[in-house]
C-alpha cells in the first residue's frame, strides 16, 4: 500500500494541525512554520502530487481553493489589506510536499515577489 505523506495524514486526522475548513473535496489550516502572520495551506483531500498532474476532472476542486480562500480571508480579516496566493511546483517551484496544496498568506505587506 502505498505511504500516506503529512498532508494525507493531517486530513484523515492521523496527526494533528490546526485544521480551519473541511469539506469533501479540500482540506484548509495553518501552516506549522509560517513565513507571514496568517499563512494558511489549502489542501486536495484526495493526492494529486503536483500542479502537472492536475486534469479537467479537477476543475471543480480548483475552483473551490480560491472561493474557500477568499471565505477564510474574510474570517482571518485580511481580505481588505490583501494577500497572496501560492501553487510551488516540483524543485525549482520550492515545492517540498507532493501533495497539491495552494499557500493563504497575509497580515503584513509581503512586498513583491522576490526570486
Ligand atoms: P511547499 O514548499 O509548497 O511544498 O510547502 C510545504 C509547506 O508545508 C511548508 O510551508 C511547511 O511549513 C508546511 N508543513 C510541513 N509540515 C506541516 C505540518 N505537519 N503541518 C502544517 N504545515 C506543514
Amino acid at each position: 500500500m502505498e505511504k500516506k505523506n503529512i498532508f494525507s495524514k493531517i486530513i484523515c486526522r492521523e496527526i494533528s494541525a490546526d485544521i480551519l475548513y473541511q469539506d469533501d473535496l479540500i482540506t484548509a489550516f495553518r501552516d506549522i512554520n509560517p513565513k507571514a502572520p496568517t499563512h494558511i495551506l489549502i489542501v486536495t483531500n484526495t493526492l494529486i502530487p503536483t500542479n502537472n498532474d492536475v486534469t479537467e476532472n479537477d476543475e471543480t476542486t480548483l475552483g473551490r481553493f480560491f472561493i474557500v480562500a477568499a471565505k477564510i480571508a474574510r474570517k482571518e480579516n485580511i481580505d481588505k489589506t490583501g494577500y497572496r496566493l501560492i501553487v510551488n511546483c516540483n524543485h525549482h517551484g520550492g515545492q517540498e510536499i507532493y501533495h497539491f496544496h495552494m499557500h493563504l498568506l497575509g497580515g503584513k505587506p509581503l512586498g513583491p515577489i522576490i526570486i
